[in-house]
């Protein structure tokens, strides 16, 4: 595994640097999103490609608009890159529409079938603004996309959002385990939405948990944490690292970005990911 956080070596196999491909909305605050996305990968020694699933307006207080881009256009955008520069993983983030979320899964599908998938179950800003657009059910268009992931990363409102049919408002690991049933190959509830005292998170497979993180939960609220954590994962996963050994280095980067998260706007602080991070 290439050394972290300096600029890394050409790859002597390759000539390459490991690729990260992002889909996801825009946050124009540069808080959530793609340039949260890129930025990680950025910081951890991987080239992201970046693909707009959405435009927003929006601040480090909330989102006001969200405008889904045209899927034929995203359709055409991973079959160009897919031709070009090929992903050793993939992050997806907001998918925006039933129509982004199909594209994405018929292109993985028919194109990449082995490459590894990191999908953080955007529906809404922590600020509260709904963030797919109205016409159509984002629950049933995230569900199906499962037989493609390698990873969800749902906080613990997106999980109970997204197993309606689990009963009871504790079963965490039921309703992971029917995710996976579903096709997800392991879930990874962040509990940064949670009123504990630590941030705590859980891995689940379909065999049951399968790794436990706490971390100290810092003062005030921070804005595109999930998407600092899911894009860690899926860099480090392109950089070759196990399921369970991306997931800590990304708690360890994300920690980080949040300790040094600055107050830039009126609302939540907002991550800092260009490092050092240890
Ligand atoms: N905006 C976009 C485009 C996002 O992808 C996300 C999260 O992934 C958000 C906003 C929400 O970020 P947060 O929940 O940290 O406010």
């Amino acid at each position: 595994m290439p050394p972290l956080h300096r600029f890394p070596q050409r790859d002597e196999a390759e000539g390459l640097l490991p690729v990260l491909l992002c889909l996801g909305g825009h946050d124009p605050s540069g808080g959530a999103g793609l340039v949260a996305d890129v930025q990680t990968a950025t910081a951890l020694g991987v080239h992201p490609l970046s693909v707009v699933t959405a435009l927003t307006v929006q601040d480090s207080r909330d989102a006001a608009l969200v405008r889904a881009v045209p899927a034929p256009l995203v359709a055409a955008a991973l079959r160009r890159l897919d031709a070009d520069i090929p992903a050793r993983a993939v992050k997806v983030g907001l998918l925006a529409s039933p129509a982004l979320a199909r594209t994405f899964c018929r292109w993985w599908r028919a194109r990449r079938p082995s490459l590894p998938v990191v999908l953080d179950p955007v529906l809404r800003a922590s600020g509260g603004r709904r963030l797919w657009s109205v016409a159509g059910d984002p629950v049933a268009a995230l569900r199906d996309c499962l037989p493609s992931v390698t990873l969800l990363t749902p906080n613990h409102e997106e999980l109970v959002a997204l197993t309606p049919e689990v009963a009871g408002d504790e079963e965490e690991e039921a309703r992971a385990r029917r995710l996976c049933a579903l096709g997800a190959g392991a879930v990874l509830v962040t509990g940064g939405d949670r009123p504990t005292p630590a941030v705590e998170s859980t891995l689940y497979d379909a065999g049951g948990r399968r790794g436990h993180w706490a971390s100290p939960r810092l003062p005030g609220s921070f804005h595109g944490s999930g998407c600092t954590l899911a894009a860690a994962v899926a860099s480090f996963l392109a950089l070759g690292y196990d399921l369970r050994g991306a997931v800590d280095e990304a708690q360890r980067f994300t920690a980080a970005a949040l300790a040094a998260a600055r107050p830039l706007g009126r609302g939540a602080a907002i991550p800092w990911r260009g490092g050092p991070w240890r």
